[in-house]
């Protein structure tokens, strides 16, 4: 699906602004953080506008966070799960010491993890960090 198709799908106005911060997110194959969005944009898009695009896309459920190390945080696309308000991830972020990418492993889960008595779970971050495959060679 092309990033046109996607906003459509998501009942979001076009903008070429949200087509290309999408385009991006569906090129990368990693993560991204705000500071990658901006500087593949170009100088032409504003801080403001792109954290604004970026917030609309987490809250119709097509990208989700990405907690890093050292307390960044980027941005990742999500698959076909998620709805508006609603996230359902428990996959595995990868970290990558080598180059730096972020990586969602959607085929590995985070385990299931028993909290206590008056706990209410909402969101779950695991963060592995390593040398990714394309590195590891
Ligand atoms: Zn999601
Ligand atoms: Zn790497
Ligand atoms: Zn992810």
């Amino acid at each position: 699906m092309t990033a046109a198709q996607t906003l459509k799908t998501f009942n979001l106005r076009h903008t070429s602004g949200r087509e290309e911060v999408l385009d991006l997110f569906l090129n990368a194959g990693h993560a991204l953080a705000h500071s990658d969005v901006e500087s593949g944009l170009g100088p032409d898009h504003d801080r403001v506008t792109i954290y604004r695009t970026l917030r609309t896309f987490l809250d119709v459920g097509l990208i989700h966070k990405v907690l890093d190390d050292e307390g960044g945080t980027k941005y990742a696309l999500c698959r076909e799960t998620c709805t508006e308000g609603h996230h359902h991830h428990d996959h595995v972020h990868f970290k990558c010491e080598t180059c730096g990418q972020t990586t969602c492993l959607d085929g590995v889960h985070i385990p299931a993890i028993a909290l206590p008595d008056g706990y209410a779970r909402k969101e779950m971050n695991l963060l592995i960090q390593g040398v990714c495959q394309g590195c590891n060679q």
